[in-house]
């Protein structure tokens, strides 16, 4: 292609709204333009991207046995009321766009599918002669993000790769996860991206074992944490660690002391000489449900412990579950609870904070749902609040305090933290991208959905699903992040908008551009995707937009063309091969070969 016909506009400046280099990049480069908070344009040089990053996506996935189809964005409200996910996905974490029709009836635009393929399915496969089958689709979701940012990664409308599977056993679920896991390794590979696989939290999706894959980068908005020796990683969201053994602390009787002002864990053990492992925090929340009053929940940790809300999400939702489904929680500091027209001893709670407290404030519960971090429940004796402003409490066991908790892991695992397959290991702490994500579901919506099988023995049964996602213009944002400098973009050589770029220095010289005109032709002949940059611009801003545009390989053709020379250079080299332009096929075919299957040019190229 000719940058004449592409209709290239480039930006001096970055727009002002990108944070991140990524976008910064993709928008001066005219790869994309933002039109609303989280919604863009792909201009045409992301779409080649985009189209190549969906080229490997489709061999992949073709290769791993599934089916290719599209299902409609626009679904009705109805299915997602029979899985259960309609008060969650609107009134609740409200990341689904709905709207009604002129009938009245009510509709999500999909931020994901489990719904309308279980259904599918269910019509589609009546016997364990039809299992185990894959689907899936490359296609645009809608989610409205609380806050859509950094470009293309977190959208509110975005391209994904989603398929579901489905299983006559167990054992079949597990075997073909397999096979996408190794799938999924190979995309990301051959997209040129780093990725680590971590053990994922399941979230509102749910479900047993899932896995993240995530793209290393400063920029990511996830926390990974693995040990050096390969053996572990994990997100934050559900990642579990060994804890620092306490600081043992002797109490003999049970006595209280005056903590005047010192409503935090940092000033109480300041001025007493305590160790923060010697003393409890408590937080309070409440969780609130699509019907009924909210929840309140105490919740104690060991006070150099932090909270893992996700943990604590996840106790609540199985500890709660008769009560429908959880839609948020919420915490209850100091100004909320003023809201709620509670004045309680804020930074002086203990763990035994009497129901009594709450009672009164307006729709909530009239009790505590009381949950206890197992390293707080395994201190014998700790100091914690009294329940009373400027006074803490010395308490010798828990068998002191007349309260009962649900003991369990709620506590977030930090960097430095010990592994708990070998304590003489540490956990680093990595940030990244998630660009996708794999889930053995199990039968929850194939249950919810009726979608049944008739067994062999001609029983009938759920079937067993999986669901693998990709996010597609995640990706190749991601793959910027992870490939640029100051000059701009590096594109990996399989998802690049162009594999090579010639740039006449001076396009009024006829020997150059008659030169540059011979290459183009060779080079598209011998299938390489080629760009010839004829636009009647100075070679400063010709280099200067290569650089941008992050093409991997240019070739010059300047003031030695009327020697029949060219420079070759790689957009990721600084030095420039100085050649004969007959020789220029001959040298850079191999390269582009070696590229294309993932690996690295030759060195002195
Ligand atoms: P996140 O935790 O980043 O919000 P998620 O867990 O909600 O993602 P999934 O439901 O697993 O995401 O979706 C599958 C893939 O789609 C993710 O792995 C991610 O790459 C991509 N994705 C999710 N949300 C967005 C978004 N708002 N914009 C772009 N890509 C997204
Ligand atoms: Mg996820």
């Amino acid at each position: 292609m000719r940058a004449t016909e592409l209709h290239l506009v480039t930006l001096r400046q970055p727009p002002a709204e990108a944070d991140i280099a990524s976008h910064r990049w993709l928008v001066r480069g005219g790869f994309i333009r933002r039109v609303t908070a989280g919604v863009y344009a792909y201009l045409p040089l992301m779409w080649r991207v985009l189209r190549k990053v969906e080229a490997i996506i489709r061999e992949e996935m073709d290769g791993t046995g599934a089916l290719e189809l599209r299902l409609p964005a626009l679904q009705p409200a109805e299915l997602w009321r029979r899985s259960g996910r309609w008060d969650t996905y609107t009134a609740g974490e409200g990341i689904m766009f709905n709207l009604r029709d002129r009938q009245g009836r009510e509709l999500g635009l999909g931020p994901t599918h489990e719904e309308v393929i279980t259904t599918i399915a269910a019509d589609l496969i009546r016997s364990y002669r039809q299992l185990p089958v894959s689907f899936y689709q490359l296609q645009t979701k809608f989610r409205d993000e609380i806050r859509p940012r950094f470009g293309l990664m977190r959208g509110r409308e975005f391209i994904m790769k989603d398929a579901y599977s489905f299983h006559g056993n167990e054992e079949d679920l597990r075997c073909y996860y397999r096979i996408m896991d190794g799938a999924y390794g190979r995309i990301f590979s051959r997209c040129g991206l780093k990725v680590l696989a971590v053990q994922a939290d399941s979230g509102a999706i749910g479900g047993a074992a899932s896995q993240e894959f995530m793209a290393v980068a400063e920029a990511g908005e996830d926390l990974v944490l693995s040990s050096g020796d390969g053996r572990y990683a994990a997100n934050q969201e559900r990642a579990q660690s060994l804890p620092s053994p306490p600081v043992p602390l002797g109490v003999a009787e049970d006595r209280l002391f005056a903590t005047p002002g010192q409503a935090s864990i940092e000033a109480v053990c300041g001025a007493h000489g305590l160790n923060p492992s010697q003393t409890l925090k408590v937080l309070l929340h409440r969780a609130c449900f699509a019907h009924g009053p909210h929840q309140p929940v105490l919740t104690v940790l060991r006070g150099d412990q932090e909270v893992n809300t996700v943990k604590l999400i996840n106790v609540l939702s199985s500890l709660l579950a008769d009560r429908g489904t959880l839609l948020a929680l919420e915490r209850l500091d100091a100004d909320a609870l003023n809201n709620h027209g509670l004045q309680l001893p804020v930074g002086f709670l203990g763990p035994d904070l009497p129901d009594h407290a709450i009672e009164g404030a307006p729709n909530l519960m009239g009790s505590f749902v009381r949950i206890v971090d197992a390293t707080a429940a395994d201190l014998a004796g700790f100091v914690c609040g009294a329940n009373v402003v400027d006074q803490h409490r010395r308490v010798p066991g828990w068998s002191a305090l007349d309260v009962s908790f649900t003991r369990a892991d709620v506590r977030a695992a930090q960097p430095g933290d010990r592994c708990c397959h070998d304590p003489h290991v540490v956990l680093t702490a990595t940030r990244g991208i998630e660009v996708g994500h794999i889930f053995q579901l199990g039968r929850k919506y194939s249950t919810a959905l009726e979608a049944n099988f008739t067994t062999e023995g001609g029983g009938s049964e759920p079937m067993w699903m999986g669901c693998y996602g990709i996010g597609v213009s995640r990706l190749a944002q991601a793959a910027v992040e992870q490939n640029h400098d100051d000059k701009g973009i590096l594109w990996p050589l399989s998802i690049a908008p162009f594999e090579v770029v010639i740039s006449v220095a001076n396009g009024q010289e006829q020997e150059q551009r008659q030169l540059a005109e011979g290459l183009y032709g060779e080079l598209g002949a011998a299938g390489v995707d080629v760009l010839l940059d004829d636009r009647p611009e100075r070679a400063g801003v010709k280099f200067k937009d290569a650089d941008l545009l992050g093409i991997p390989w240019r070739v010059v053709v300047g003031r030695d063309a009327a020697k029949g020379q060219i420079e070759l250079k790689q957009r990721s080299k600084s030095q420039a091969l100085t050649m004969a332009s007959s020789q220029l096929l001959g040298k850079l075919l191999p390269q582009l070969q070696r590229q294309r299957q993932g690996m690295v040019p030759e060195e002195g190229v």
